[in-house]
């Protein structure tokens, strides 16, 4: 299977996608290392997650490289890489509290005589499949917090960005004990991994969710969703324009939007509009490609090709409906594919840019009257990953953001959830489903619990269960 290159459009890498049978066989290797790896304990595993943190750092140049030639960018996959050993070394250090502290042991309840102790289990083997955008940091982002639970893992990351998985495996194969299998696969690779797992952790579009949640529930497997998302930013009447503009403009444009996280409709209150697009506009047209010098400029190119056709027919429809493109606008062809900040004014609900996931750097802007109105234009659609709300006061902010449908939202700051995953959240609607992937949850899911009741007193008799001891009242 060939892999195009986004920076020059060039298919200049290949993989040969697993079959069925070869992904069972890693499937049952994995599950025969998983007994070992869980007896090393909370702490033994910590101990080899900070091993292979420093074996990806001691590989890092193949790394970087292989990175770069999957998404086109170089400053971000330096990011993805630090974000990932962070990843380990904060997992590794949050783990053995954390296990220790959602245990019980020999805890009074209900029945006097009768104690109880609550053992953790991981699931054997889990399994993850996850999108192009981010290919490390996604590939991973599951993987670790359920190897540090004591699972073994099978990670299936998207044939459009798979030359990251050699260097990386490269890097677990050094530290030897961990198991960890990253391979090369396409859809029909995913679709076979979901019944050969115990748990599965699927980042990717609704679309495909959809199917594999199918698939996994057939198979009795429990799948965390983490989906699509087509955030709003809302800007209320007490924002300063300005502000709200460079909010706008970092957190719909940054990885060239192609975040699930990123703002896709701004919404501003009707009084900010022209000041708030006299700040946005010159904002937008500032911003530099990656092109020529991959060293240079604040954007890189669309990884995936198809996404900037599907990015270039919402932006064409909604013209064709009567919206009009401020700045940007227009896909440049240099071998790869980039698109500069997109500012779309003029626009309806009924234009695919406002109902559909763009995951470009498009801003469409849409003036309202009323906060009531304003929080109806937001919570409408299909979404609920995140959202966002720009006031005068953080007490404002709050106070519209708690009638957001959003499993998380940024008050006077855009796309906070890109940066961070200190709590959980819950992905609303089509957006996800299960438990959070972030916060202590985020390990916590990989945990099946054993609870031991223990009859310390007298088992009661049958004739306690006894139909005749029942005085009628
Ligand atoms: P996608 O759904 O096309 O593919 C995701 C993965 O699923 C790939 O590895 C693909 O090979 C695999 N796959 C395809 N068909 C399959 C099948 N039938 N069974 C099993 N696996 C199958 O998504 P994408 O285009 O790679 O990624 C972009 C999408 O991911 C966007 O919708 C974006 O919002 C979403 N995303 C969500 C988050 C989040 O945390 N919520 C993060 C990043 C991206």
């Amino acid at each position: 299977m060939k892999v195009r290159n986004p920076r020059t459009g060039a298919f200049d890498h290949a993989i040969a996608p697993l079959d069925g049978a070869a992904l069972a066989a890693i499937a049952a290797g994995l599950r025969a290392r998983q007994p070992a790896w869980e007896a090393l304990g909370p702490e033994g595993r910590a101990g080899r997650l900070v091993a292979l943190a420093d074996a990806i750092e001691a590989g890092r140049p193949a790394l970087q490289a292989a990175l770069e030639a999957d998404t086109g960018r170089r400053a971000l996959s330096a990011r993805e890489i630090d974000t990932v050993t962070a990843s380990l070394r904060r997992w590794a250090a949050r783990a053995p509290a954390l296990i220790a502290e959602a245990a019980v042991r020999d805890r009074p309840g209900a029945m006097p005589g009768v104690t109880h102790s609550v053992s953790l289990v991981p699931y054997p083997l889990v399994g993850v499949i996850s999108p192009w955008n981010f290919p490390l940091l996604l590939g991973l982002a599951d993987a670790v917090p359920a190897l540090a639970a004591g699972c073994a893992v099978l990670v299936k990351p998207s044939e459009v960005t798979p030359r990251f998985i050699r260097p990386l495996m490269a890097a677990v194969e050094a530290v030897g004990d961990v198991p960890l299998a990253v391979v090369e696969g396409d859809g029909a690779t995913g679709a076979a991994l979901v019944p050969l797992v115990d748990f599965l952790a699927f980042t990717g579009s609704v679309a495909t969710g959809r199917r594999v949640a199918e698939a996994a529930a057939r198979a009795f497997v429990p799948a965390s969703l983490e989906l699509g998302g087509k955030d709003p930013l809302l800007v209320l009447a007490s924002a300063d324009p300005e502000r709200a503009a460079a909010i706008a403009l970092s957190a719909s444009c940054r990885a060239t939007g192609q975040a699930c996280q990123s703002i896709e409709r701004i919404l501003v209150a009707r009084p900010l509009l022209e000041p708030f697009l006299a700040a946005l506009v010159p904002a937008a047209e500032a911003v530099t490609l990656n092109w020529p010098d991959i060293d240079s400029g604040d954007l890189g190119p669309f990884i995936f090709a198809k996404q900037a056709e599907i990015v270039a027919a919402q932006i064409a429809d909604a013209v064709a409906k009567g919206a009009r493109v401020l700045t940007g606008g227009r896909i440049e062809d240099h071998g790869g594919l980039w698109l500069r900040p997109t500012v779309i004014v003029d626009v309806t609900p009924d234009m695919a840019v406002w109902r559909e996931e763009t995951f470009g750097p498009v801003m469409p802007v849409m003036p309202f009257d009323t906060e009531e109105e304003a929080v109806a234009l937001a919570n409408a659609g299909d979404y609920g990953l995140s959202a966002a709300v720009v006031a005068g006061s953080l007490a404002e902010a709050e106070a519209v953001g708690r009638r957001l449908e959003a499993g998380a939202v940024s008050l006077n700051d855009g796309a906070l959830t890109s940066l961070l995953a200190d709590a959980p959240k819950t992905n609303f609607r089509l957006s996800g489903l299960g438990p959070s992937r972030a916060g202590d949850e985020g390990l916590l899911r990989f945990l099946r619990r054993r609870v031991l009741y223990a009859q310390g007193g007298t088992p009661l008799p049958l004739a306690a269960f006894s139909e005749a001891q029942r005085t009628p009242a």
